[in-house]
């Protein structure tokens, strides 16, 4: 899981963040509202923790403007028990849960594990689409074995059905905090992809969309 976390107090957040690595997700800083505004617009994170007294613009500006641009990512927002009334408001314009400050990161850890719907044990099921079936476990697709990063991207393209998978979506989950990784990484790794659907001779294939991403289509859709 990777999450966006705009917090101003330096000291919170650096607690915060360090017991949310420990729990094995990645969080990304923001200090101020406009650097807030900048990251949450990406469409690379699984949820954000936002704080609502912000400089430069505050958490529910933030909100208020992400949902605008039909960004739908799971807001967490952070505020005071005294503050209410921000609490409705933050509801009101799309925030998904609320946390009161001070809080235990327990607590937080929970409620993105909610929120994002992945449970700290997760079941071992295979994913289907059409002729294929991907074991993300064992890493195989119809028992050829596949690499951690072809699984990856498999599993993020069957999940996806009929809608594209953008690259830079791609990029950022996969490759993550990886900053050597470049844009014609996930070319290639479609290119390996594709081999393999072709030697297991599914009617599955990766479609290209060009500027957007990547989608799988059977051959009898063109
Ligand atoms: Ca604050």
């Amino acid at each position: 899981m990777r999450i966006l976390y705009v917090e101003d107090e330096q000291l919170l957040a650096d607690a915060v963040t360090h017991l949310l690595e420990k729990a094995s997700i990645n969080v990304d800083w923001a200090k101020d509202g406009e650097e807030g505004l900048d990251l949450a617009k990406k469409p690379i994170y699984d949820a954000i923790v936002l704080d609502i007294m912000l400089p430069k613009m505050s958490g529910l500006e933030i909100l208020e403007i992400i949902r605008k641009h039909g960004i739908k990512t799971p807001v967490i927002m952070l505020s005071a028990l005294s503050e209410v009334e921000d609490k409705v408001k933050g509801l009101e314009i799309g925030a998904d849960d609320y946390l009161a400050k001070p809080f235990k990161t327990k607590e937080l850890i929970a409620r993105l594990n909610a929120l994002t719907r992945r449970p700290a044990l997760r079941e071992s099921k295979t994913l289907k689409y059409e002729d294929l079936e991907l074991d993300p476990d064992n890493r195989s697709v119809n028992g050829m074995p596949l690499t951690e990063k072809e699984t990856e991207i498999l599993e993020m393209l069957i999940k996806s059905g009929d809608k594209t998978v953008q690259k830079d979506y791609i990029l950022a989950h996969v490759w993550g905090a990886d900053m050597m990784a470049e844009d014609n990484y996930v070319e290639v790794y479609m290119s390996y992809l594709r081999k393999k659907l072709k030697t297991l001779k599914s009617k599955v294939e990766i479609k290209t969309i060009r500027g957007l991403g990547y989608k799988l289509m059977t051959k009898s859709d063109r």
